[in-house]
This record gives structure tokens, C-alpha cells and sequence, in this order.
């Protein structure tokens, strides 16, 4: 645990909301605090390690079987017609990316990384939750 790091935070104190989807050695995957958006997981290093860059070799031969995993149970989950991912960076340090569902019902001009742009309009902590919990299902299935 880093001190002042929202991630590690998460895992120092328990359950995220929706529980933890997975919680290996190796990846967590939850909803992150303010990605309450139905469909939207969050993929995180279960240590703090900043940036992609700071992957051991566990971690980064790991890291493409648990994107397949959890973007495969999503994609079911919300019959979505994209998954997107972003890693940026800029809010949590703590190496994660974003698995976000789009829908084919998003419009055109609001599809890519524009997407992104509508995370407060999009937040239904509820309905972020049984999505979660379906994916939970599929990834245990
Ligand atoms: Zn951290």
C-alpha cells in the first residue's frame, strides 16, 4: 500500500462497491470510485506499481489473459457492440486501465474517446452494479 494512492486505498480497506469482480495475486478488476458507469470495469495492478512500465514479467504475461477474460464476460454482459480500454494515467498513478462496454445505441459523435467525455451523465451506481455482478457470474462460469 502507497500512502495517498486512491488504489491502494481500495484494497487496504476492503470492498469496493459491487465487490470485487476478480482479486488475484496479480489483477484486480472492481468499479472504480466515479466510473459508476454501467458496463465500465476497472483493471488494476494488485501492488502499486505506476505506469504500465512498472509490470514484472508476471504481471505483463498475465495482463493480455485477463483483458481477454474480462472484456469476453463484459461484451456478454451488455451485448455491447465495442469494449473500449484506456490507460491513461492522470487520476490514479496505480497502473489500470478502463474496460468501458459501448452500446450500439451510443450516437456516432459520442463514440471513441469522446465516449469518455459523458462518464457523468452515464453514472447509474445501480445498474453499474448488476452489470458487475453479471460479469462476476461469467468469470467464475
Ligand atoms: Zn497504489
Amino acid at each position: 500500500v502507497t500512502d495517498g494512492c486512491a488504489i491502494c486505498a481500495v484494497h487496504a480497506g476492503g470492498e469496493p462497491l459491487g465487490g470485487w469482480l476478480l482479486d488475484d495475486d496479480l489483477w484486480s478488476v472492481w468499479i472504480l470510485d466515479g466510473f459508476e458507469v454501467p458496463g465500465w470495469l476497472t483493471v488494476g495492478l494488485r501492488r502499486h506499481g505506476v505506469g504500465m512500465m512498472s509490470m514484472d514479467d508476471a504481471e505483463a504475461t498475465t495482463f493480455g489473459t485477463v483483458l481477454a477474460r474480462v472484456s469476453t464476460a463484459l461484451k456478454e454482459a451488455t451485448d455491447a457492440e465495442r469494449v473500449y480500454i484506456t490507460g491513461l494515467g492522470e487520476l490514479h498513478p496505480h497502473w489500470h486501465v478502463t474496460l468501458a462496454a459501448r452500446g450500439a445505441d451510443v450516437p456516432a459523435d459520442s463514440r471513441g474517446l469522446r465516449y469518455f467525455d459523458h462518464r457523468d451523465e452515464l453514472l447509474d451506481p445501480d445498474a453499474a452494479v448488476a452489470v458487475a455482478h453479471r460479469v462476476k457470474e461469467l468469470l467464475r462460469g
